[in-house]
């Protein structure tokens, strides 16, 4: 179900120059078997090529690496859940290969260049890495290739992990300077209680400005369970992406469409404001997280 509040446009987004989009592993497979949803990457790669020939620059964040490794490998259930780190990263290795093969022959088709970026939490600490990747996103842009982003699930132990692509996507948005994120979930967007448990919950079409209470909120929503972001992340996204400057939008995923529906100016979903806090250090706040 997609809430629309009003008719009236948000004529701002219209003009939005570099856009972050995250797109999570439920979002990416079918809910009965857990195999990838073709036709859902498929629209998601013509919503991107078609952003990239408007002259906007692109990045999409994308999860999926575990869950189509599991599946690349048959683990059963019963292995899945007794599997320990190095399992899953196993898993991730086969699956980032897997899922980025798929990525690129549908943007082949769009002739379309896309790129690989994957990341830890030292890609951001460590200020020779970040130096490094802020470059290669920048040229990457400058040549007009979409990067495709990930955890490095294979090497990411807790030590340097992220651990959820929500906040990832946002500390791409800081790194890239983007000027929007829209993340693609499961949910309409931010609502006061969880809508699934508490029929009550009122939906938040706006966030001036993201408070405590906000935090609050993300921390009663478990979310799904097949990606690791519940609202929690998602808010820790919104912390970070406004305070370095770029609006971000939660919306539903359930029809990709969304997207160039979202970049007309329509108000879907909720959106969270940029708040341009200069005193906002990212690399300090991304060092102090805790998986
Ligand atoms: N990086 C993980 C993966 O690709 C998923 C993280 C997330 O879902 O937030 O499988």
């Amino acid at each position: 179900m997609v809430i629309e509040m009003s008719t009236d446009i948000r004529e701002f987004i219209k003009d939005k120059k570099r856009i972050v989009i995250k797109i999570g592993s439920s979002s990416l497979q079918h809910k009965e078997s857990g195999d990838l949803d073709y036709t859902k990457m498929e629209v998601l790669v013509r919503e991107l090529c078609n952003l990239r020939n408007q002259g906007k620059d692109v990045i999409l964040v994308t999860s999926g690496a575990i869950a189509v490794g599991k599946k690349a490998i048959g683990l059963n259930k019963l292995e899945q859940e007794a599997g320990h780190l190095g399992v899953k990263q196993a898993c991730a290795a086969v699956g980032q290969a897997r899922l980025m093969m798929i990525y690129q022959k549908i943007f082949a088709e769009y002739n379309q260049v896309a790129a690989q970026i994957l990341m830890t939490k030292d890609t951001i600490v460590n200020n020779f890495n970040r130096q490094n990747a802020k470059n290669t996103f920048t040229e990457l842009l400058n040549m007009g290739v979409i990067p495709i982003v990930n955890e490095n699930d294979t090497v990411a132990t807790y030590e340097i992990v992220i651990g959820d692509n929500d906040t990832l996507s946002a500390i791409v948005t800081g790194l890239t300077r983007a000027d929007l994120l829209i993340l693609l979930s499961d949910i309409d967007g931010l609502y006061t209680d969880d809508p699934r448990t508490n029929p009550e919950a009122e939906f938040i079409e706006v966030v001036e400005k993201v408070t405590p209470e906000h935090m609050q909120m993300g921390k009663k929503s478990t979310g799904s369970n097949v990606g690791t972001g519940g609202m929690n992340t998602k808010m820790v996204a919104a912390h970070i992406a406004t305070n370095v400057g770029a609006d971000m939008i939660i919306a539903n995923s359930s029809d990709i469409r969304i997207i160039h529906r979202l970049m007309d100016g329509r108000k879907i979903g909720t959106l969270f404001k940029a708040q341009n806090n200069p005193e906002f250090n990212m690399v300090e706040y991304v060092k102090n997280l805790h998986h």
